[in-house]
């Protein structure tokens, strides 16, 4: 069964990758120094209300993430997550669940998403009618990720 615990890549020692990402107007530029998950796309219903379709997301760390600039905006998107975007441009960058160690970066904010390759999918039914799933496993243990 894929989940997300398998799913982390691991790095070899003595080497920190590091990835950046910004908003889209740039009040938001972020890096990450260590290692990131793969993609996993999200098809629930509030990520297709935040991202317009569905959210592609990558994980890394929280302490591994590093947020300049000062137009990041949290919003609490339900009793257990909150989601962060610029408050200038609308972009959306972040997710993550409240006492959790890991933060959700929606891969299409990243600059240089080297290597990175969707492996999974989450919430499935909940999908919009007007596009067709992408061509990769159901993760269909995602109790600890609902939004
Ligand atoms: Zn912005
Ligand atoms: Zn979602």
């Amino acid at each position: 069964m894929l989940s997300d615990r398998n799913l982390w890549t691991k790095i070899g020692p003595g080497m920190t990758k590091i990835t950046n990402g910004s908003c889209l107007c740039g009040g938001v530029t972020y890096e990450i120094r260590g290692d990131l998950r793969p993609v996993v796309a999200c098809h629930c219903n509030q990520c297709r209300k935040t991202s317009g379709h569905h959210v592609a997301a990558t994980r890394c760390k929280t302490r591994d993430l590093t947020v300049t600039g000062d137009t990041l905006v949290w919003y609490k998107s339900s009793d257990i997550a909150e989601r962060g975007f610029c408050g200038t441009c609308g972009s959306n960058l972040f997710w993550r669940m409240f006492g959790s160690e890991t933060t959700s970066i929606f891969a299409g904010a990243l600059d240089n998403p080297e290597g990175l390759k969707m492996v999974g999918q989450i919430f499935t039914r909940d999908k919009g009618d007007y596009y067709d799933l992408p061509d990769v496993p159901d993760m269909a243990d995602t109790s600890n990720l609902k939004t």
